[in-house]
């Protein structure tokens, strides 16, 4: 039976990434050899990472005077690296969910950290609109999709401080105006690589500013000077990162991706939206998001909550189960996925209904 993978990551790649990836790993370049085994140095290898970073510059169109970083850790340790490299004193933080309070937490120690906004009363399931942000502030934090509620910030913000996103899992989905931003970083195992890499675009103009001695691992400066080279780095999920940027190169660029995403969700949406056994649990249509879709038993309906999940996952459905936190049922429709499985999993949700009414 066909499998439709909606896990939330890591997750679905193009069949492009995953294919040239393994002939990779048998035998890299012509080499003989498998990309496992030869040098990072390589002229093999070195040409891998150059064309990488490239073609991240190009489809996200990154004004000069940025830097595209590939760097073990994920996106975790870049929650401790940001405030060691950027915050002086005060920071501010956004609180949309468990991943921004994570990266909240970690910035505590450097300083006065204002949350200046939080729906965890309402299991995040809205963005905060109303806040201001402190002027004094050294950098403002926003996770702009929130994986585990389906919440997504769908504008490029404009403010007057050094705007920060974590872009996990929406990089790539849309287009983004990067000049807003001072750095942007993710996990690659949501939209573009196997784990084992993160994603940083920095704005050079924002560091050497601390007077604190940072580590050099943690220090951007070092892996801007050595082109992400200074240590060894996962040239697995580097070499896959790069078949995945030549694959949405081929979709015709961000622009053409998006509408894809647009109409994928909302073909998904609406299904939720008037299905009467399902309902959303993103209620402000403006803050749902495009990649992870999240949705619960309607009222009345909740006992059949298991059965619904053993009936989709009997018919190929894979990683439709909500985050523990949300309970319920979460879609995971990033770019690789394509819109076929989308339609079987509605498929699903119409005959089950039928079902049971
Ligand atoms: C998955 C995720 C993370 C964590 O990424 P790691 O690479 O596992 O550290 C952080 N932020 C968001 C928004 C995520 O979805």
């Amino acid at each position: 039976m066909k499998k439709h993978n909606f896990y939330a990551g890591p997750s679905i790649l193009p069949q492009y990434t995953i294919k040239n990836t393994a002939d990779a790993i048998l035998n890299f370049e012509g080499t003989g050899l498998s990309l496992m085994e030869v040098s990072h140095r390589s002229k093999e290898f070195v040409a891998v990472m150059d064309e990488a970073q490239q073609l991240f510059k190009d489809l996200l169109k990154i004004p000069e005077g940025y830097e595209v970083l590939f760097l073990g850790g994920g996106a975790s340790t870049q929650f401790a690296m940001i405030p060691y490299n950027l915050m002086k004193s005060k920071s501010a933080y956004l609180n949309t969910g468990a991943w921004a309070k994570k990266a909240l937490k970690e910035a505590k120690g450097f300083g006065e950290v204002v949350e200046v906004a939080s729906s965890a009363e309402a299991i995040f399931n809205y963005i905060p609109k109303d806040y201001k942000i402190p002027a004094d502030a050294d950098y403002f934090h926003i996770t702009t999709n929130n994986t585990i509620y389906g919440t997504e910030i769908h504008h490029d913000m404009d403010i007057d401080i050094p705007l920060i996103a974590d872009m996990s899992s929406d990089i790539f989905s849309r287009p983004i105006d990067i000049s807003k931003y001072a750095l942007i970083y993710g996990g690659a195992q949501k939209n573009l690589a196997p784990s084992g890499i993160a994603f940083i675009i920095v704005r050079k103009d924002i560091l050497g500013k601390m007077d604190r001695h940072i580590p050099t691992m943690l220090d951007y400066q070092t892996h801007i000077d050595k082109g992400s080279m200074f240590n060894t780095p996962p040239v697995v999920p580097i070499f896959a990162a790069l078949q995945t940027l030549k694959w949405l190169r081929d979709q015709g660029g961000i622009d053409a991706i998006y509408k894809m995403n647009v109409d994928k969700a909302a073909y998904l949406y609406n299904e939720i939206d008037t299905n009467p056994m399902f309902k959303g649990t993103v209620v402000d249509k403006e803050d749902r998001s495009l990649m992870n879709i999240c949705w619960v038993m309607a009222e009345g309906y909740e006992e059949y909550e298991k059965e619904f999940l053993d009936f989709a996952t009997n018919k190929g459905m894979v990683g439709i189960k909500g985050h523990r936190s949300v309970g319920g049922f979460r879609a995971s429709t990033y770019n690789a996925l394509p819109k076929e499985s989308i339609e079987a999993l509605v498929a699903c949700m119409q005959e089950f209904k039928s079902l049971k009414s």
